[in-house]
């Protein structure tokens, strides 16, 4: 299949099908929920089971045996993302958990990955001490990517936009190259969730993401997935959540499909916030070097709106120091001092703390679903004061 195909992950007749036509927010009310069927219920809920009845000669042909290996609430939200993100879906219970199985699965010893010098922290450190004979070169998301980058390179994990810092790389672009060097590209999508990016459609091999965040998008789940295109590759990482044990519990997995049918008026929402919140700040004198990849003047910008279908709600920005941020947030009434982003409520976390290689007054704001007009008044008065020296 060539870069860019659509998965068909529809024709499953336990499951309502997606008209492709439709927009983001009718395939996210409608992606993963079941067939109707006169006398069941519209929404279906949790399988907590971890038994099924299986045929009693041992026939086989049951859909699901134990629940360690299969389970109908995985493959409803599974379902829904894969039709959101154009790929065939396998859940897991955190981000961590889905990007660590696909390492695993993918890489043997002797293997060259590369891993983006600015992304999630704990993929580099999971690398760095559990991945035993792999080697790992390090790249900025912004680059520059020189050819030498993918010599050798089995895998190259992008990140875009990369936490905290919020650059840009050009997908298609990086997928090419990497590709004609013969290394697969999985794309860490969480914070454009699948409305922000479809980077299959843009050529990379897998889509890895955190649904803890804006997916599922009340702060109240730990989830993740990985989106492939590949039918065997797919298989595989079934076979290793089956076998490794790392599963996700059914209700989580229920609580993050419940979540993802609001995902697209979340998204607009907190894009909206984001927006005014970025022209508030961009000329205010406590802050500086604000980055959003949906504001014009963003150096990310241009690469941003060619490949990203929408902006979401993570901004970055520096205060002048940490104890700025300390009095920012003790001011604030309405951004909670928290770590992780996408959720409801706006929330911000000074990243130098947990040890993230930025200045110590930067800050990774997650603007949430409060009204627009609440939350600039309540950002601009609490950065009443702060200036830089
Ligand atoms: C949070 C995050 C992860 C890890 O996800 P968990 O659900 O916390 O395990 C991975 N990548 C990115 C970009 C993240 O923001």
């Amino acid at each position: 299949m060539s870069a860019g195909e659509r998965v068909p992950v529809g024709g499953n007749p336990e499951f309502a099908d997606l008209d492709h036509a439709w927009g983001d927010g009718t395939r996210c009310v409608h992606a993963g929920q079941h067939a109707a069927v006169p006398g069941e219920p519209l929404v279906a809920g949790p399988v907590l089971s971890t038994q099924y009845h299986l045929s009693p000669g041992g026939e086989g042909g049951e859909t699901d045996v134990y629940g360690r290996a299969g389970n109908p609430t995985w493959r409803a939200l599974e379902q829904a993302i894969g039709e959101l993100d154009g790929g065939r879906c396998v859940v897991f219970p955190s981000g961590m958990a889905a990007i660590t199985t696909l390492l695993r699965v993918l890489l043997r010893p002797g293997d060259r990955l590369v891993l983006p010098s600015d992304g999630y922290f704990a993929v580099r450190e999971w690398a760095r001490t559990e991945l035993s004979g792999v080697s790992v070169r390090e790249a900025p998301t912004a680059g520059p990517w020189t050819e030498d980058v993918f010599d050798g390179a089995v895998l190259v994990l992008l990140e875009t936009p990369s936490n905290p810092g919020l650059d840009v790389c050009d997908i298609r672009e990086l997928a090419r190259r990497a590709n004609a060097a013969g290394a697969m590209v999985a794309v860490d999508n969480t914070t454009a969730t699948p409305l922000g990016q479809r980077p299959l459609e843009l050529g990379a091999d897998v889509v890895i993401a955190s649904d803890t965040k804006a997916l599922s998008g009340h702060s109240d789940v730990l989830l993740g997935h990985v989106t492939v295109r590949d039918a065997d590759l797919a298989d595989a990482l079934r076979r290793a959540r089956t076998l490794s044990g790392a599963i996700p519990g059914p209700f989580e997995t229920w609580l993050a499909l419940r979540g993802l049918g609001t995902l697209d008026l979340r998204l607009a929402r907190q894009a909206e916030n984001a927006r005014a919140v970025a022209e508030a700040l961009h000329d205010h004198p406590a802050v500086r070097g604000l980055r959003w990849p949906g504001w014009e003047s963003d150096p990310a910008h241009a690469v941003a709106a060619r490949q990203m279908r929408r902006f979401g709600g993570v901004l970055g920005f520096e205060l002048p120091d940490a104890d700025a941020v300390r009095r920012f947030l003790e001011r604030s009434r309405l951004v909670g001092a928290a770590t992780s982003f996408g959720g409801l409520h706006t929330t911000a976390d000074r990243r130098a703390r947990w040890g993230d290689p930025v200045p110590e007054g930067f800050l990774r704001l997650s603007v949430g679903c409060e009204d627009t007009a609440d939350l600039v008044a309540d950002i601009r008065a609490a950065l009443d004061g702060i200036s830089w020296p």
